[in-house]
């Protein structure tokens, strides 16, 4: 008799790019973690997952300094909320850049919401006086968009709802097959 898992062929999972804090590791500023039950118990059985924290990534620590993006005229830097003047970008920048380099191989990726790092949507930005401007995304989604147009990035917020979890797989599993044909 012929075993039909020696006939069919094996099909890779998609991959997908996580943020450390949402799969319970204690990587936050504050030490903290922000499991999500749906990711890990869930989709972790049908995805690969390449955990990622741009801030640990650019060395700095836990617990650090908390962050926050502040724009002057059309840039946007990385600065410490408590010492507006000490400049990150180029060490945050450098880490995400490594980061982009780790996940070539990823369908997807599930970001933190409001993080000035893994934003998608509503990370805040602040002018010089620590005045709240508006809403963007943080810097290493920036970076991700501008260097892979159309990977499906997403954050653990929209995948609160089933439309936005099947709106986002359907995209992975599309990405995952135009990569692989
Ligand atoms: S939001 Fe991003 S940078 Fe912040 S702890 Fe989570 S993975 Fe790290």
């Amino acid at each position: 008799m012929v075993d039909a898992s020696e006939i069919e062929p094996k099909l890779d999972k998609p991959v997908i790019a996580v943020s450390r804090c949402l799969l319970g590791e204690p990587v936050r500023y504050d030490g903290q973690a922000r499991p999500v039950s749906w990711i890990i118990d869930v989709l972790s059985q049908h995805c690969e997952f390449l955990p990622v924290c741009p801030e640990l990534e650019a060395g700095f620590g836990v617990p650090r300094p908390c962050i926050r993006l502040q724009q002057k005229g059309s840039a946007i830097s990385v600065v410490l909320v408590d010492h507006p003047d000490e400049d990150k970008t180029k060490a945050l920048k450098a880490a995400c850049e490594r980061l982009l380099a780790g996940i070539q191989n990823a369908d997807g990726l599930i970001l933190k919401a409001r993080s000035p790092s893994c934003g998608v949507v509503d990370t805040p930005v602040f002018n010089e006086a620590g005045v709240a401007l508006g809403i963007g995304a943080g810097l290493f989604t920036s970076m991700c968009r501008a260097a892979r147009p159309g990977f499906p990035i997403v954050d653990e917020q929209l995948l609160a709802t089933e439309a936005g979890r099947v709106g986002f797989l359907i995209q992975v599993f599309r990405y995952c097959c135009r990569r692989r044909s």
